[in-house]
C-alpha cells in the first residue's frame, strides 16, 4: 500500500502513527472501563525494619495492578493515562479503600500494627476536600489513621496547587504519615524537606542498586540518609536485592529496606504468609531469601 502512494516512507511514518493512536484509543476505552469490570488488583510488598542483623515486618506497599484478560500489566503502562484523563482520582480512591481494608483485615489476623502505605497522584491531592475523603476511608475500614503512609513524590511537589501544604497539614494532624517516594530522582530541592510535614524519606532504587560499588552512588546515599535521620526521619531504601546492598545499607544506619530481596510484590494472598514469617523476629541468613520466596 505505501507503494500506492508513491511516497513509501511517509506512508508508512502516517501508518504506525495511526497505528499508534489506534493502540492508545484502545487502551484508554479499555482503562475506563477497567474498575467497573474490577480488573485492578492490588500487590503489596514488605517493608522491613533492620536492626542488629535482625529483619521484622513494619509495613507494607500497595501497589496497583491491571488485569487487562491474561495479561497482568505494570502501573508505568497505565498509570500515566488514568491521570492524563483524570480517572485516577476515582481509581486512587479505590486503591485507598482496598489497601486500608486488607491491612485492617491483617491486624485482626495477628499482624498489628502493620502499616499501609499508598502511592498518591498529584490530581488526587489537588482534589478539594481530599483530606475529608481519606478520614471517611479509615473510619469505614476501622484502619487507624497511625497505620496509614501516604507516598508523594517530588514532581508532584513541583507542581502542587496553593491546597496542597494545607491537605498535608491536614492529614498530618489526623495522625497519617507523609513519604517523599523516590528521593533524589526528581529536582531534589530540600527546601521540600523543611516546607512541608514529611516524615519518611524513600532514597530511590537507582542509588542503591549500585551503590556498594560505587563510590559517587554511595557517598548520595550515605548524604541521603544523615539528612533523613538529622530530620527525624525515618528512611526507607528501596530496591535493595543482594546481600551487599543490606550490608551497605546497614552500616550507613538506614534502618527500613523495601526490596526483591525480601520479597517481590505479591497478591495479598500470596504475601500473607511472608509477613507472617516476617514478624516472628528473623535472623538475616543465606537462606533468607528462600525463604521468603
Ligand atoms: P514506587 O512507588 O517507587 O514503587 C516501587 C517500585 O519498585 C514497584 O514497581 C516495585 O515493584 C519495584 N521494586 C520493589 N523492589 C524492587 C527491587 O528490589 N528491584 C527492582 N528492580 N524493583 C523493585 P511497580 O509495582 O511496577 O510500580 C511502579 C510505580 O507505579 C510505583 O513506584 C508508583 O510510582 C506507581 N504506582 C504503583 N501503584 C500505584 C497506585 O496505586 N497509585 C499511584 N498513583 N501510583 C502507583
Ligand atoms: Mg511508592
Ligand atoms: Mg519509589
Ligand atoms: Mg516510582
Amino acid at each position: 500500500r505505501a507503494k500506492a502512494f508513491g511516497k513509501g516512507q511517509l506512508a508508512l511514518y502516517n501508518e504506525s502513527l495511526q497505528e499508534e493512536a489506534t493502540q492508545r484509543l484502545n487502551l484508554e476505552n479499555a482503562l475506563s472501563e477497567a474498575l467497573s469490570r474490577d480488573q485492578f488488583e492490588l500487590y503489596y510488598q514488605p517493608i522491613v525494619q533492620v536492626s542488629a542483623g535482625r529483619a521484622q515486618v513494619v509495613g507494607v506497599e500497595a501497589l496497583l495492578r491491571w488485569w487487562q484478560g491474561e495479561r497482568l500489566v505494570p502501573p508505568d503502562q497505565f498509570i500515566p493515562v488514568l491521570e492524563e484523563s483524570g480517572e485516577i482520582v476515582a481509581v486512587g480512591e479505590w486503591v485507598l479503600r482496598q489497601a486500608c481494608t486488607q491491612v485492617h483485615q491483617w491486624h485482626q489476623q495477628g499482624l498489628a500494627g502493620l502499616r499501609c502505605s499508598v502511592n498518591l497522584s498529584s490530581r488526587q491531592l489537588q482534589e478539594p476536600g481530599f483530606a475529608e475523603r481519606v478520614a471517611l476511608i479509615l473510619k469505614e475500614t476501622a484502619l487507624p489513621a497511625a497505620s496509614l503512609v501516604l507516598e508523594i513524590t517530588e514532581s508532584l511537589l513541583m507542581r502542587d496547587g496553593p491546597e496542597t501544604l494545607a491537605t498535608l497539614r491536614e492529614l498530618e494532624s489526623m495522625g497519617v504519615r507523609i513519604a517523599l517516594d523516590d528521593f533524589g530522582t526528581g529536582f531534589s530541592s530540600l527546601g521540600y524537606l523543611h516546607r512541608y510535614p514529611l516524615h519518611i524519606i524513600k532514597v530511590d532504587k537507582s542509588f542503591i542498586t549500585k551503590a556498594p560499588t560505587d563510590e559517587r552512588l554511595k557517598a548520595i546515599s550515605r548524604a541521603i540518609i544523615g539528612l533523613g535521620r538529622g530530620l527525624d526521619m525515618d528512611v526507607i531504601a528501596e530496591g535493595i536485592e543482594t546481600l551487599e546492598q543490606m550490608d551497605f545499607l546497614h552500616n550507613e544506619g538506614c534502618q527500613f529496606v523495601q526490596g526483591y530481596w525480601f520479597s517481590r510484590p505479591q497478591s495479598a494472598l500470596a504475601i500473607h504468609p511472608v509477613l507472617q514469617r516476617l514478624s516472628a523476629t528473623e535472623e538475616l541468613e543465606e537462606g533468607e531469601q528462600e525463604a521468603v520466596q
